[in-house]
């Protein structure tokens, strides 16, 4: 079971989900990434973690993988990034004046 919560701004129409141990994932028979979703047998397969990450700067959504961690985004290559679960109490990375609550949590 893993804890979400949805991430909303206050002043525009951002929102997104947040889930606090990330997307676990697995490399099957070819070497291809797949998610283990829960509840999944799959989950002791799972070698690294793919975390949703946010850019601060143009609000680009995107995944750090824990196997090759970055701290840029990979649109504009800006330094400040942010992971979605940690997004509370932050400005809105999109419209840069509203504030980023955390409504309630969601059980998988
Ligand atoms: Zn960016
Ligand atoms: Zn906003």
């Amino acid at each position: 079971m893993a804890a979400g919560v949805k991430v909303i701004c206050t002043e525009c129409d951002f929102t997104t989900e947040a889930w606090s141990d990330g997307n676990p994932y697995y490399l099957d028979e070819h070497g291809v990434k797949r998610y283990a979703y829960h509840p999944s047998s799959e989950a002791d397969l799972c070698v690294a973690v793919d975390t949703p990450y946010i850019c601060m700067k143009c609000a680009h959504e995107f995944n750090v993988d824990s196997a090759a961690p970055t701290r840029r985004c990979p649109e504009c290559n800006f330094g400040q990034i942010s992971s979605l679960w940690r997004l509370a109490g932050k400005t809105c990375p999109r419209c840069k004046s509203g504030e980023i609550v955390v409504s309630g949590s969601m059980i998988s």
